[in-house]
């Protein structure tokens, strides 16, 4: 595979950062996963709207202009060929070996890879996942937001750590206060009476591109979508619930536990709503690009 690192182009086998990259020491960077699909990179305007926006909340310098960011994603798409593939890209403080002051770093770290993309098994989209209700709980939006898509994911890897211990495919973790947020790699929906539930963006989540990409679609379907705070005992009460994710894309659950006292607050078999939502989100996403028109 090709990679690009700092404006060039270079197998990945060779491509190295340094181990003074502020990336690297402090987690100080944040990053982007796209999918591509049939050669395409879908939802390229919406990734790039939330790289500028997550650099902007670092305080990181705009790296490159939005034309940019298009022409080397797509280079990187057309070198290795891609058709079904999974390009990520990251932005990190830079170089700074004198102390974690991010004044300390001379230029930021650009470094964009991508790999065949595998997907899930089919049976999961058939029988749907297990999810469980951690007790790691999401970081607050004054400590460290969870609206920034940064690259330090320790807090998500606590949770899916925890999740592992009940056999759980993902983490749903609570809020500070104590409502529902997010998954680890999703965002989550629940289902109650032909009307859809997400938990609201207030800071406490990523604002994922395959939520609100759900979310249109629901709407132009007529469906009534309420972002609201949401508790476990609103999962307890769901008729379906999903996930969403740009690799997961529309994920029916099947089963949520808790790993506290391994109590199971959901079980369900169909699914309905979900199905008509992966249906039209297949659909929707084939014509991401084209039909929004400039980046
Ligand atoms: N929440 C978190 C913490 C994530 O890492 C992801 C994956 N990017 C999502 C939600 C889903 O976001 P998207 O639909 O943009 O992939």
């Amino acid at each position: 595979m090709i990679v690009y690192l700092n404006g060039k182009w270079i197998p990945e086998n060779r491509a190295f950062i340094s181990i003074q990259d502020h990336g690297f020491l402090y987690g100080d960077g944040v990053y982007e996963t796209l999918r591509v699909k049939d050669g395409d990179l879908l939802f390229l305007k919406e990734h790039l709207d939330r790289l500028f926006n997550s650099l902007s909340k670092i305080s990181l310098e705009q790296v490159y202009s939005r034309e940019k960011w298009r022409e080397i994603l797509e280079t990187i798409v057309r070198r290795n060929r891609h058709k079904e593939a999974v390009v990520r890209l990251t932005v990190t403080r830079g170089v700074g070996p004198h102390g974690l002051d991010p004044d300390l770093c001379e230029k930021p770290t650009v470094v964009i890879t991508s790999r065949p993309y595998l997907g899930y098994e089919e049976r999961l989209y058939k029988k749907g996942m297990t999810l469980a209700i951690v007790n790691v709980r999401r970081n607050t939006p004054e400590a460290t937001p969870p609206s920034i898509k940064s690259i330090s994911c320790l807090n998500s890897v606590l949770a899916k750590i925890e999740s592992k211990k009940v056999k759980a495919h993902e983490a749903l973790m609570l809020s500070d206060e104590g409502f529902l947020t997010e998954g680890t790699i999703s965002n989550i929906f629940l289902v109650k009476g032909g009307q859809l539930f997400t938990p609201a963006l207030d800071g406490c989540q990523l604002p994922g591109v395959t939520r609100a990409e759900v979310c249109r679609l629901a709407r132009e379907l007529t469906m009534d979508v309420r972002e609201t705070k949401l508790t476990a005992a609103d999962i307890s009460l769901a008729d379906e619930i999903f996930l969403t994710s740009t690799l997961l894309e529309v994920m029916p659950v099947s089963l949520v536990k808790t790993t506290h006292d391994a109590s199971t607050l959901f079980h369900k078999r169909d699914w309905p709503i979900t199905r008509r939502l992966m249906i039209c989100y297949t659909s929707a996403r084939r014509k991401s690009n084209r039909v929004r028109g400039p980046i």
